[in-house]
């Protein structure tokens, strides 16, 4: 018989977790106001709304909280960090940040000013954020293979180098600061950008005279699919495939929260001196002294180890292919999934998912809701809350996708939990013809509603 796959780890500390009744997820699920970033998380199950900071850290990690050097100045943690970012990405200087949009705040200070334009693939929000603060625009130059859920194609994160070009032909280069490439490509769904895209991309960048940063919260989870994926690097180990991405870059800016499996920390990597100088004024400013700029020396001591672990094959199969397993179930139940599969999430399809329910009536919220209530499982929407209203019209603006996420924390959950995440939306898909009626808002923020929108059961 062939030997199973099964986990690269063993689990030496638990934490309970309580299975809830309907009834009480009723209950619960109403005093939100039907937003799940209102339960407490004893009122969950299994949550997955984010894998951002909910992983779990190792026996090794949590010695290494112990020999943190609390310095203000020089410490140990401070150089260990800086060693582990050396040997797995090449870059000579690093700026600590408390997590990742931090490092975006730092970076963009010295580089991007009113009116530049900064294209990408689909840039995250907050980068965006940060971008749009500063009254520049984010160009998305991402494949348009991108935007179809089912068709197969492996490296959807790809930047369409004719769209990068035309932007880049079209403006001054005083105008484009940098190129930021987001890997993996979170907003388009943990999708991985090729080596051969880096590379195209790098080319481009030189030829325009144009700095290329990565958006690097997910690079190991990129390397995994370029190994598994791209033509010639299979036998290629991730760490040689990590540096060879980084090559075609001038620096990162880093969420450690995903791929440095931390509860907490970011970074920015810079090739070179002159930027990262500037850039250390910022830091300071915002985030702290340049040797701890926001966090404490055992958090950099955690993160450091975190990244050797974090790329390391063995986890990053056990990860991935978790996700998957949760994913193929689905789709073999005829669940619409985006496929395939991404590095740290399913999405499901909520508008194929129910296609003649009205989408002004919030479908993918609904279908997180009634997720919520069949399994006490918290997903999160990517849909029309989420897009917020258009700022001139005050009108919703329905995004072409409605999406539900199902993100799931590294090393938290076993693939027990998995299935029972599988049931429980099986039913829900079971019974999808009974889900007629949505929600309307009854409260919401002006931006970034979505974490604090309160709704309310629309009546027959
Ligand atoms: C999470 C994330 C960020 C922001 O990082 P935080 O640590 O949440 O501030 C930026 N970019 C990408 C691609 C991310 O996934």
């Amino acid at each position: 018989m062939d030997l199973p796959f099964s986990e690269s780890f063993k689990i030496k500390m638990v934490e309970n977790i309580h299975r809830s009744s309907r009834p009480e997820r009723e209950t619960w699920i109403k005093e939100a106001r039907y937003n799940l970033f209102n339960l407490r998380s004893n009122q969950v199950y299994i949550d997955l709304l984010t894998d951002s900071g909910t992983g779990a850290m190792s026996d090794k990690q949590w010695s290494e909280m112990m020999l943190g050097d609390e310095s203000y100045a020089g410490a140990s943690s401070y150089y260990k960090m800086k060693e582990a970012i050396k040997e797995i990405t090449g870059f000579d200087y690093f700026l600590p940040t408390h997590q990742g949009r931090a490092a975006e705040n730092v970076l963009f200070s010295a580089m991007i000013k009113e009116g530049d334009i900064i294209p990408g693939n689909t840039h995250f929000d907050t980068t965006k954020g940060h971008i749009e603060f500063r009254r520049a625009h984010a160009i998305d130059c991402t494949i348009d293979e991108a935007f179809n859920t089912t068709l197969d194609y492996p490296f959807k994160g790809n930047i369409d180098v004719d769209k990068l070009e035309k932007v880049l032909k079209s403006h001054p280069k005083e105008m484009i600061p940098l190129i930021i490439v987001t890997i993996t490509c979170n907003s388009s769904g943990g999708q991985p950008v090729s080596m051969a895209n880096m590379k195209a991309v790098r080319e481009l960048a030189n030829k325009y005279e144009i700095k290329v940063f990565y958006d690097s919260a997910r690079f190991a989870e990129n390397a995994y699919f370029i190994k598994t994926k791209e033509e010639g690097y299979a036998g290629k180990s991730i760490r040689e495939i990590v540096r060879e991405m980084f090559s075609y870059a001038d620096g990162m800016t880093m969420s450690s929260k995903k791929d440095a499996i931390v509860n907490m920390g970011g970074f920015i990597g810079f090739r070179e001196k002159e930027l990262f100088e500037k850039a250390s004024m910022f830091n300071i400013l915002f985030e702290g002294f340049i040797s701890y700029g926001g966090m404490s020396g055992r958090d950099m001591n955690a993160l450091a180890q975190g990244l050797y672990e974090g790329t390391d094959f063995n986890y990053l199969e056990t990860r991935i292919r978790q996700v998957a397993y949760l994913g193929q179930k689905l789709k073999d139940y005829g669940v619409p999934v985006q496929y395939p599969f991404g590095g740290h999430a399913i999405y499901v399809d909520a508008k194929r998912f129910l296609p003649h329910f009205p989408v002004e009536e919030y479908v993918a919220q609904t279908l997180a809701v009634e997720l919520y209530l069949e399994g006490g499982i918290r997903g999160v929407e990517i849909g029309t809350l989420l897009a917020d209203r258009d700022p001139e019209t005050g009108k919703n603006r329905y995004p072409e996708l409605e999406l539900v996420r199902l993100t799931i924390p590294r090393r938290v959950y076993t693939n027990n939990h998995m299935d029972y995440v599988f049931a429980a939306l099986a039913n829900v898909y079971d019974r999808r013809h009974e889900i007629k009626k949505g929600f309307k808002i009854v409260k919401e923020a002006p931006i970034l509603r979505h974490f604090t929108v309160e709704l309310e059961r629309v009546k027959n």
